[in-house]
């Protein structure tokens, strides 16, 4: 089914000091390396807090592994004054590949808009990192019936006036904010609707080819219970995990999906 190598990514949220991920990512490699997973068919990516990622890029580097690290969120901007908020640029020289915007924490909790996650989106590719943007309708607008056009609105806004060349590296997360950390999750009919719905946005917005590189991932309350049905489906390309990714069994067996 896979044309693009399909992505289990794992979002750690406001979760583990930087003691705390080394221990959980070393077990994690174990885990996974005992099961001979084979990292170039399913990559794996984790997000932990920034603090974190100075002692994960020497644990990666050191232990020589292959997961890939991000950060979960990033300044739209590059240097100055913006106390507590974080460059791509210095995710970029810890070794980042990704970053999250416009997880729907972000967007509720710290209000960030479509306008400001445009900016970011743009500022992650200015400095080689490829974005997660993440979208999806909370519960009042899928029940009534608005889900798609209301996702498919912070898409277009979201990537307004990025070049096709960095739209093709994108990764897209369809993330129904009444499916996360309620253990409410989207049927993967529903999630493989939306991921359809996006990539032909993609490809109005862009080309077929454009939108044929880009990875679509669910997220929702993904557990190894659920995880394989989803990924059955055609256009979802990976999952993003929440609360399952701080159990390393859990994650691991979600990874695993295809045995
Ligand atoms: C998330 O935080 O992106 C998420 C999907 O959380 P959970 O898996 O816990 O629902």
């Amino acid at each position: 089914k896979f044309d693009r190598t399909p992505l289990i990514a794992g979002n750690w949220k406001m979760n583990m000091d930087h003691v705390q991920s080394i221990t959980l990512l070393q077990k994690l490699a174990w885990t996974l390396s005992d099961a001979r997973h084979d990292f170039k068919r399913v990559e794996v990516a984790v997000f932990p807090p920034f603090t974190d990622l100075r002692s994960v890029q020497t644990l990666v580097r050191g232990d020589d592994l292959e997961v890939a690290y991000g950060g979960q969120d990033l300044s739209e901007f590059d240097a100055g004054a913006y106390t507590g908020d974080i460059s791509g640029q210095f995710l970029s020289r810890l070794g980042c590949s990704y970053v999250l915007v416009g997880h729907s924490e972000r967007r509720t909790i710290h209000g960030e808009s479509d306008e400001t996650l445009n900016a970011k989106v743009k500022a992650a590719f200015r400095h080689s990192l490829i974005p997660v943007l993440c979208v999806g309708e909370g519960l009042a607008v899928r029940q009534a019936g608005n889900h798609v056009a209301h996702t498919l609105g912070q898409l277009r806004a979201d990537l307004a006036g990025l070049p096709a060349e960095d739209a093709a590296r994108l990764v897209v997360a369809y993330e129904p904010v009444w499916a996360i950390g309620t253990g409410e999750v989207a049927g993967p009919a529903d999630a493989q609707e939306m991921c359809a719905a996006i990539r032909a946005e993609i490809a109005d917005l862009y080309d077929d080819a454009v939108a044929a590189g880009v990875r679509l991932l669910y997220g929702g309350s993904v557990k190894a219970a659920n995880a394989a049905a989803i990924l059955k489906e055609r256009d979802v390309d990976g999952v993003l995990v929440g609360g399952a990714s701080l159990d390393v069994a859990e994650f691991a067996n979600i990874v695993r999906f295809e045995h």
